[in-house]
This record gives structure tokens, C-alpha cells and sequence, in this order.
């Protein structure tokens, strides 16, 4: 997959800006606050239709101007297309191939894009929300359907948190609730089931590579019902209406919804010891790195295509080693890479390499 060029008006700090990429790597270079995270999120934009740092769309459109464009031409499984997002004061549209989508899934999955920032470097330190968000974003990309799932998951879930807080409880109104959080719950189960065997099986292998076979590293799916690999949905469904109702007294007194998929999170394990409780710094960093890159992987195997790399600031966070390793693995990935350290251009082949120095909102120079 690759992102050909990319158009920005009136986004961020950029008032009218065309590039054309490189195949391989894009380096984006420039001192602190120029610029660079912004053409980096507005690529984001095009893959998912909003941005990785902020909900709200009015934040990104540049100050004193009304309308902001982005727009990129993409090619995949050797064909092209071409994205682009238009958001006013109160208004937003998203056109895959010039016509008009009406639902963000109808987004997802064009254009694969994986962001590495510092944060991800934290990812298996962090608390489970965080690891939640991580499955839940690649599993959508991979299947849009999933996202709608969760939409309506976490809607129902939200409306029964509403009610269990009310003055008056209509328990009949409770039951349609539980059935409909256990029907969208079996479904999320499974899918996120299937992925994190996947990203295990690759994650395995990756970690090896990054610790010379020192470490062993196991993730699992931490899910608070009992079932075996084997179940199919409508087991997982008694299961879950199960847990619902034997918490109904318990979910009333406490005003929420003590069991679901919205508690879920992964075990991840090296050599037998939990990475969370016992893991060095070191060892949870490259943990997340393994993790990450499976992600890289995983999309390849289902996808049939490796997706757009984006590093952002944090490839001054790995040593030069991890710095070598990450790019070598990743040859075949475009990239684009933002950096404030003009030193790490000696890490890429020149041949391969397009630099672009960044200004103040503006390209100043392309090497
Ligand atoms: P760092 O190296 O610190 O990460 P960066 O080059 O990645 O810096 P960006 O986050 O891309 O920096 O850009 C930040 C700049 O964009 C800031 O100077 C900020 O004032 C400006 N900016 C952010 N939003 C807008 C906006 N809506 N309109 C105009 N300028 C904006
Ligand atoms: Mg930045």
C-alpha cells in the first residue's frame, strides 16, 4: 500500500500544500512545533476519517479560515484511489473515489495506515483502556463491521448506565438492554478472540528477533467469561446473558455494568512472569514494539498488502540498534517518519530516502 501525494488546505498550521511521496521513506524533519505531526495526522485522516490527538474536527481547521481539505492519492493491490476529507464550522464530508460515504466504515479499510507514537511504547505498561483502544482500532481496520459492533455496543452500554442511575429502574427495559449487550458482546468476542491468536502467533516470533531468542513472550485474551476456543456465538451469548443477569442486584447498587466486553484487556506474559507486574522498563518497551509490529504484520496476512507506517518522534525513543532492526524488518513498508534530530538520516539508504525539511508551515526544501 502507498500513499502517492497528499493535498493540505487550511489544515493545522499549513495553508495550501502538495507533496508527492516517496515509495519507501518519507522523513519529516524540522525543529519542534513546525509542523510535522501535522502532516502525519492529516494522513491519519485519511485512513480513519479523524484524528489520532484530538475528537474535536474544529481543532485542526487553521486558525482564522473556515474550511480545511486533505486529500490523497493511494494505490493498493495495484490499483489507485483517492481519499479526501472536508470539514467546515459545522460540517463534514469524507468522498472515497469522488463519492460521498455516509458511514466512517465505509472508510475504514481503504487506506491501511499503523501510527507508532511514544505512548505505544507504553502500551503493555498502561492500563487496559489503552490496550482495549489498540485492539479495538486494528481489529476495525481490518474488519469494518467490527466498528459498528462496538458503536452499538458501547451506545447500549451507555444507555443502560443511564438508566441503572435514574431515579426509577424499568427492569423490563434492564432485560433489553442485558440481551442486546450479550448478542453485540458474543459477536466483539469473537472477533477480538480470533485477532489476539493472530497477533500472538506473530508477536511470538518479532520478540524473538528483538531479544535474541532470550525472551518468550505469550499474550492472551483476559475476558471475564469461560469458554473454550471452540464456542461458537450462541454459546457465547448464554454465557454473557448469564454473567448480565446474575449481576442485575449488583449492577443496580453500584449503578453500573460489572460484566462485558467493556472489561476486557490482554495477559502478556514473558518467560512465564507477567510483563505488567515484573517487567523491566526494557522488557515492556520492546514488548510494545513487538506488539506494534505484529499489527504490521497481521494487516499483510489479512489484507494482502502491508499497510502506511507512520513513526511519530518515536524514533528517537529506541536505541540504534532497535533504530536498525525496525527499519531493516520493515524495508518493503513505506514509512514516514517524523523526527527533530537531523542525525537519524544516516540510518536510511539515501536512494530510498526523500527528506522533507519542515518550516513554520511550510516545506522548505526536499531532498
Ligand atoms: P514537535 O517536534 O514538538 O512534535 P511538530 O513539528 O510535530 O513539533 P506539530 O504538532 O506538527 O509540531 O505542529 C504544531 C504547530 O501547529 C504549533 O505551532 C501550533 O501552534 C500549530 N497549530 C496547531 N493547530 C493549529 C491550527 N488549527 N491553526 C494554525 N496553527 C495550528
Ligand atoms: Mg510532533
Amino acid at each position: 500500500m502507498r500513499l502517492r501525494n497528499l493535498q493540505l488546505v487550511n489544515f493545522r498550521n499549513y495553508n495550501n500544500l502538495h507533496l508527492e511521496f516517496n515509495e519507501k521513506v518519507n522523513l519529516l524533519v524540522g525543529k519542534n512545533g513546525q509542523g510535522k505531526t501535522n502532516i502525519v495526522e492529516s494522513i491519519y485522516m485519511l485512513s480513519f476519517g479523524k484524528s489520532f490527538r484530538t475528537n474535536k474536527d474544529r481543532e485542526l481547521i487553521k486558525f482564522d479560515t473556515e474550511n480545511l481539505y486533505v486529500g490523497g492519492n493511494f494505490s493498493k493491490h495495484n490499483t489507485n484511489g483517492l481519499i479526501e476529507v472536508a470539514i467546515g464550522k459545522n460540517k463534514k464530508g469524507i468522498k472515497v473515489n469522488k463519492i460521498h460515504i455516509q458511514k466512517i466504515q465505509e472508510l475504514l479499510g481503504n487506506l491501511n495506515v499503523v501510527i507508532f507514537s511514544p505512548e505505544d511504547l507504553r502500551l503493555v505498561k498502561e492500563g487496559p483502556k489503552e490496550r482495549r483502544a489498540f485492539i479495538d482500532k486494528e481489529i476495525s481496520q481490518i474488519m469494518p463491521k467490527y466498528y459498528n459492533y462496538l458503536t452499538s455496543y458501547n451506545k447500549i452500554l451507555f444507555q443502560k448506565n443511564k438508566l441503572l442511575k435514574s431515579n426509577y429502574i424499568d427492569e423490563a427495559l434492564l432485560d433489553v438492554y442485558d440481551e442486546s449487550l450479550a448478542q453485540y458482546g458474543s459477536y466483539i468476542y469473537i472477533l477480538r478472540r480470533d485477532f489476539i491468536k493472530k497477533i500472538a502467533n506473530i508477536s511470538i516470533e518479532l520478540h524473538k528477533k528483538l531479544t535474541n531468542n532470550i525472551e518468550d513472550l505469550s499474550i492472551t485474551y483476559k475476558n471475564q467469561i469461560n469458554v473454550s476456543d471452540e464456542d461458537t456465538v450462541s454459546t457465547i451469548y448464554t454465557r454473557f446473558l448469564e454473567k448480565l443477569v446474575s449481576s442485575r442486584k449488583h449492577d443496580i447498587e453500584t449503578r453500573t455494568t460489572r460484566y462485558g466486553i467493556h472489561k476486557d484487556d490482554l495477559n502478556i506474559f514473558i518467560n512465564d512472569l507477567d510483563v505488567r507486574l515484573y517487567g523491566s522498563q526494557g522488557q515492556q518497551r520492546t514488548a510494545s514494539i513487538s506488539l506494534k509490529l505484529s499489527e504490521i504484520e497481521l494487516i499483510n496476512k489479512e489484507v494482502g498488502e502491508y499497510p502506511v507506517l507512520i513513526l511519530d518522534d518515536v524514533f528517537s525513543e529506541l536505541d540504534e540498534t532497535r533504530q536498525r532492526l525496525l527499519v531493516s524488518n520493515l524495508s518493503v513498508v513505506q514509512m514516514f517518519i517524523t523526527t527533530a534530530e537531523i542525525s537519524h538520516k544516516n540510518i536510511f539508504d539515501k536512494e530510498n530516502t526523500t527528506i522533507f525539511n519542515i518550516d513554520k508551515g511550510q516545506v522548505i526544501n526536499i531532498e
